[in-house]
């Protein structure tokens, strides 16, 4: 099997790590996050020949899906494309995702767009990029419908904003729920096993193991 190709691309000025998560060999590629910078994430898939087949989204924070619906529509206007279809989070998130454009406003950002994913995730389902098969697990605390997507043969995951090297996800939100956050990472991402790498929202990547043994929030 082809190896599973990975380039973080920043966007936004929330410095968001937006994820291309391709197949090496036929470069079919799933574009996890695209919170913004349309034109710089398919600048990326460009200079990488990259083919983006799909969008998936963790949660709906405008940092992480505000530019999914600009990037689909741009790529489906190209010639010869395959459909983008945007995918995820869980449907409980489906009450951010309608109000991206008036969470731009808080921040002084402008050019975002609420979006309507074309699927929405639930625990248990998977997504594949050619044959990448990544399991989706619904992980809440941080959003009420925050997904993460856990390659298990490639031992990779990308957790959004659940779990950070060092940190985990900021749960002061009207909607937020620290006790369900901690509850998440410790029933469903660290029986994972030490070894799974990850890249995280914001921040340098990191593996399981090495939160287990030094994250404060996890003692
Ligand atoms: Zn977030």
């Amino acid at each position: 099997m082809a190896a599973l190709k990975i380039i973080v691309v920043s966007v936004t000025p929330l410095q968001q790590n937006c994820t291309l998560v391709s197949d090496a060999e036929t470069r079919q590629t799933a574009i996890i996050d695209p919170g913004g910078d349309a034109d710089r994430i398919i600048a990326a898939l460009d200079a990488n020949a990259l083919d983006a087949t799909a969008i998936w989204l963790t949660h709906g924070h405008l940092d992480h899906a505000g530019g999914a619906a600009e990037l689909a529509e741009k790529l489906n206007k190209r010639p010869d494309h395959v459909p983008v279809q945007i995918i995820g989070p869980d449907r409980r998130d489906d009450m951010l995702l309608k109000n991206i454009v008036k969470q731009g406003e808080l921040f002084g950002l402008a050019g975002l767009r609420d979006v309507t994913p074309d699927r929405y995730l639930e625990e248990g389902e998977t997504v594949a990029i050619g044959p990448h098969v990544f399991d989706v697990l619904h992980c809440p605390g941080h959003t009420p419908g925050h997904v993460v997507f856990i390659n298990k043969a490639a031992r990779f995951a990308q957790l959004g904003d659940v779990l950070f090297r060092g940190s985990v996800g900021r749960t002061d939100f009207p909607y937020g729920d620290h006790a369900a956050l901690i509850d998440s990472i410790k029933t469903k991402l660290l029986p994972l096993g030490d070894d799974l790498r990850f890249v995280c929202g914001h921040g340098p990547n990191s593996t399981i193991g090495a939160e287990r043994a030094s994250n404060p929030f996890l003692k």
